[in-house]
């Protein structure tokens, strides 16, 4: 068996230790003599894992009691629409920061159930910062301020938590969940795909604040109406209970880890060494301002183009795969999640150097 440094940026690497319990509990999961896939969604089984994965998830992010945790489907994506539903609350309209192709894709959905403003937009420069909070325009009767904290195809990481005062602030944190301790209470909503930083696609992580749900738009399905989901401890209906286990599995080998603020420090050091390498040459090029640079996904470009197809064959050669940038922005990108190893990222500087060495 021979795996690979694997820099997708979704479904992307998952932590080996838990890939390898996930292999030695298929068969015959703790004396069930089943796998977690055969297992009743009511039995007292999986009701243990879902338990402890939402204990789990609010000890990492420390989620103050009054937020409620569910477990959902229908991907990011689906929270696109799911959010204004449920959030709306009677009001005409919800701001937008425009920072990339994924915020372009939550506003386009948005614009189905309410008026857009788009507050604050990177376009102007290609969308390789997060616009300052003193430029943005917002509306105090908006419903919500939505933001997207990491733009995962530009490598634009907000640093910062947007301050909106009374107008709750949403999320799509997709592909930097977990990456770093997280302030939870400035938040009204939180989202996620699980297939970026948590788990298997297929699951949809949602903190929301109590106080905010319990008015969905009457033709809210069921189970994408969050107070109707938070009443049933997300399960009106079958929950993708095999990604809801291997999520458990790595909240708890986080937590072995010693936590998200041991994580952030890891991740620190994984993106400054990408970030330096870039930085130290002529030959490479990173197009986001230094200070919104994500540490999750760090696109960058060969000077010469040319080369990217030599680059990425290379590259594969070593072991080092899924470098090829989003067709969006071309050129490459380095996912680097909470799963990539250090020694991952080191073979990587590794080869960029060697190859500018033999190409530069
Ligand atoms: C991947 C991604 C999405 C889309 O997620 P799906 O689970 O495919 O719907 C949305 N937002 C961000 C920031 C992403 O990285």
């Amino acid at each position: 068996m021979t795996r690979v440094y694997n820099f997708s940026a979704g479904p992307a690497v998952l932590p080996e230790p838990v890939l390898r319990q996930a292999a030695d509990e298929m068969l015959d999961w703790r004396g069930s003599g089943m796998s977690v896939m055969e297992m009743s969604h009511r039995g007292k089984e999986f009701i243990a894992i879902h338990a402890q994965a939402e204990a789990d998830l609010r000890e990492l992010l420390a989620v103050p009691k009054s937020y409620k945790v569910l477990f959902l489907q229908g991907g990011a994506a689906g929270q696109f629409a799911i959010v204004p539903m449920n959030l709306l609350r009677g009001r005409k309209s919800a701001d937008y920061v425009h920072t990339g192709y994924w915020s372009k894709k939550a506003i386009t959905e948005a614009k189905r159930y309410c008026k857009v403003n788009i507050a604050a937009s990177s376009e102007d420069a290609g969308f390789t910062y997060a616009p300052k909070q003193d430029t943005w325009k917002l509306d105090r009767e908006a419903a919500y301020v939505h933001i997207t904290s990491n733009e995962t195809i530009e490598g634009v990481e907000f640093h910062w938590i947007p301050e909106t005062d009374d107008v709750p602030l949403v999320t799509d944190a997709s592909s930097h969940i977990l990456s770093r301790p997280l302030d939870v209470g400035r938040f009204g909503l939180i989202y996620a795909g699980a297939q970026k930083n948590i788990g298997p696609a297929g699951l949809t992580i949602v903190i929301v604040r109590e106080d905010l749900i319990g008015q969905a738009l009457p033709q809210t399905p069921s189970v994408f109406d969050y107070k109707v989901q938070a009443g049933a401890d997300s399960m009106i209906n079958t929950p993708p209970t095999y990604a809801l286990y291997v999520a458990g599995l790595v909240f708890r080998w986080l937590k072995e880890l010693g936590g998200l603020a041991k994580m952030e420090a890891i991740n620190v050091a994984k993106a400054r060494l990408v970030y330096d390498c870039l930085d130290q040459t002529e030959f490479y090029h990173s197009p986001v301002a230094k200070e919104d640079r994500s540490r999750m996904n760090i696109p960058f470009q060969l000077r010469n183009g040319r080369l990217d197809e030599e680059f990425l064959k290379q590259a594969r050669g070593c072991g080092l795969t899924q470098l090829k940038g989003h067709r969006a922005v071309g050129g490459m990108r380095a996912s680097i999640y909470n799963a990539m190893p250090m020694e991952g990222v080191k073979a990587l500087v590794e080869f960029m150097r060697e190859f500018e060495r033999q190409h530069g």
